[in-house]
């Protein structure tokens, strides 16, 4: 039998049992939580005993905490409720921030993957309005797992009476966050990259804020965000938050496991090249391309021998794209292509890392052979 070894976390991370639980559980109860009866009261405690553990992950307040359909409704509720002048954000964003169809002015970024602060209070104070600007950086970033400096955005930004917005879905299990220290105005979390089923999420949003809901309807989650609550879903988002605490503390495991990967395949392949390796990163990512084998070759051959990773972002349309992000740093297009990523998780094993380096070293010797062969026949 083919043994399986999943290091796509960014991606998604497998279900945790203990949330599959609370999930079945919640799934029994069958009440509204807008009803009064005594169904809709059970489906309303579950509800709320789920916010109190997001809430307490991220060092928020229960009130703080609007339940939402995942990280991509967080930030369209962020950048579309707030009713800013203009919206900038890190040329690294997601999708659902930074995307062809979005009128958002993107921030250059280093080399290494960083947000580059050089000139942003400059660009911040261009065209003053009685409106503010909204900043919107990620935390981290979920091709990379670079770190963004946010305590200095959110300086840069109060400075100049700008919002911030922080698309935290990738750094959310991977690394502490504390919402009040962050200083930052809204920050989205989603629940599948921590353990819990997908299609639910949160926007955690500052005291004070005005944020008009995006969709009509009911007055849930105190009128800012309308439709019944997908109680299931937000109970397995309260149990993995409830779990984050231990991820953390093995996220120090991870780095080892990282520094490993990446010390053994530069060791077997020395032109590989790994992104964002001088800065801080997030413990369990490691985006690395190698010369001449293309990311989907990669994905496929490794896929055949029981690993899961991703090229480049995964898309949603199941094609291969090129990376924004990558492309972003300045890295070139045949040299992004051959690009992967490997992230770790919560049920990741020491020997899960050296199946992965076993396999990619046949990988790349059989490419290497290849190669001599084609140009023996040329
Ligand atoms: N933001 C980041 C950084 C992500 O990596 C993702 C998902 O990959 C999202 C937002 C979207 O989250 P969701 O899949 O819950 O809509």
């Amino acid at each position: 039998m083919t043994r399986r070894t999943y290091l796509d976390y960014n991606a998604t991370a497998p279900l945790k049992p203990a949330v599959a639980d609370a999930v079945r559980q919640a799934l029994l109860i069958g009440g509204n939580p807008s009803s009064v009866h005594h169904w809709g009261r059970a489906a309303r405690q579950v509800l709320e005993e789920a916010r109190r553990h997001v809430a307490v992950a991220v060092n928020a307040k229960p009130s703080q905490v609007i339940f939402t359909s995942g990280g991509t409704e967080a930030n369209a509720l962020a950048l579309h409720g707030v009713s800013a002048a203009r919206i900038l954000a890190s040329a690294i964003e997601h999708p659902s921030i930074v995307s062809e169809r979005c009128p958002v002015e993107r921030l250059p970024v280093t080399a290494d993957g960083v947000l580059a602060l050089d000139g942003l209070d400059r660009v911040l104070n261009e065209s003053r309005s009685d409106r503010p600007a909204m900043i919107a950086v990620m935390l981290a970033n979920n091709e990379t797992g670079v770190v963004q400096p946010m305590a200095d955005v959110v300086h840069l930004a109060r400075a100049a009476g700008a919002l911030v917005h922080c698309d935290a879905v990738q750094g959310f299990g991977k690394m502490a966050i504390d919402f009040s220290a962050l200083g930052v105005d809204t920050l989205s979390l989603s629940a599948h990259k921590i353990g819990a089923p997908s299609g639910v999420g949160a926007l955690v949003v500052r005291d004070g804020l005005a944020l008009n809901a995006q969709q009509m309807g009911g007055g849930q989650e105190l009128r800012r965000r309308a439709g019944t609550e997908n109680v299931a879903g937000i109970a397995g988002f309260g149990a993995a938050a409830a779990l984050v605490g231990a991820d953390l503390g093995r996220a120090p495991l991870w780095a080892e496991w990282r520094d490993w990967l990446e010390a053994r395949i530069t060791a077997i392949a020395p032109d590989v090249r790994i992104f964002g390796k001088g800065v801080a990163r997030l413990p369990n990512t490691s985006c690395f391309a190698t010369p001449n084998v293309r990311g989907e070759t990669q994905v496929m051959a490794l896929d055949l021998s029981g690993i899961g990773v991703s090229s480049g972002a995964a898309c949603s349309s199941g094609k291969v794209e090129r990376s924004r992000v990558l492309d972003a740093m300045g890295v070139s297009p045949s040299e992004s292509a051959c690009a992967i990523r490997v992230s770790m998780g919560w049920n990741t094993k020491a020997d899960d890392i050296d199946h992965f380096v076993e396999a990619w070293d046949a990988l790349w010797q059989r490419t290497r052979l290849s190669s001599r062969q084609a140009q023996v026949a040329a």
